[in-house]
């Protein structure tokens, strides 16, 4: 299969799956779409990636969550859904424009009062919940700006117990995340929190390709012992 074939079969295999599985309401349909209006328009995740990060939190029982991107807020109120009406999501945005679609996302899918949005660099944002001592997450959601990969790791260990889960996205990249010499710093910060993993020995991780209307890429599962 050349790559337009493939293409073509991996858009519709996930129209078959996503239709029957895990059909998109109107407020999801609606925060996917916004995605055009934001500063990264179609860099949300796939319906059938949302659902399974929704899934994932469920069977963690995860009531904390905390995201690094949020965009439109598409992959944040799959998270909102799963932990429920006493759950909290909290989620990092650099832009403006970004998190006001967001919040408009939000109430239109009556989950605002779950939801935190903060506003800035998400290093800050972060360092700003360390500082407050902020109750720790059960689940972290790494999918802001890649180069930032390993400091929003050391983040998310700070704000984590034992236990809790975290997740990365976009570490394949289309295969690149083998090209050692990659002058990508998006491949690098992928590259170096793959390493930093590695190297913990209170981190159980493994990598899994994703193949479907976002291309070719994969994310990162990680748990803390
Ligand atoms: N998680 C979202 C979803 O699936 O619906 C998609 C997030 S998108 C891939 C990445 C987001 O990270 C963008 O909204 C971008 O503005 C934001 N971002 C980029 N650099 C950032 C930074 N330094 N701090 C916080 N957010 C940042």
């Amino acid at each position: 299969m050349n790559r337009y074939e493939s293409t073509t079969v991996w858009n519709a295999v996930d129209a078959y799956f996503t239709t029957r599985l895990t059909p998109e309401d109107a407020a999801l349909v609606a925060a996917r779409e916004s995605g055009s209006e934001t500063t990264m328009p179609n860099a949300e995740v796939a319906p059938n990636q949302g659902a399974f990060l929704g899934l994932l939190a469920q069977i963690a029982g995860a009531r904390r969550v905390l995201e690094f991107g949020t965009l439109a807020g598409y992959s944040t109120i799959w998270f909102a859904r799963a932990v429920g009406a006493d759950g909290q999501v909290v989620t990092l945005e650099l832009e403006d424009q970004n998190a006001e679609i967001a919040r408009a996302n939000f109430v239109r899918a009556g989950l605002e009062d779950r939801i935190d949005v903060r506003v800035g660099p998400a290093a800050q944002s972060a360092q700003q919940l360390i500082a407050d001592q902020v109750a720790p997450f059960d689940l972290v959601f790494i999918d802001a700006d890649k180069p930032n990969n390993p400091v929003y790791l050391d983040a998310a260990l700070a704000l984590t117990k034992p236990g809790a889960v975290i997740i990365i996205d976009n570490v394949v990249r289309n295969g690149a995340v083998t090209d050692e010499d990659s002058d990508d710093s998006r491949v690098q910060g992928v590259r170096t929190v793959t390493r930093d993993i590695a190297i913990r020995p209170d981190l159980d991780a493994t990598a899994l390709q994703t193949v479907g209307v976002k291309g070719w890429d994969g994310l990162i599962i990680a748990r803390r012992r």
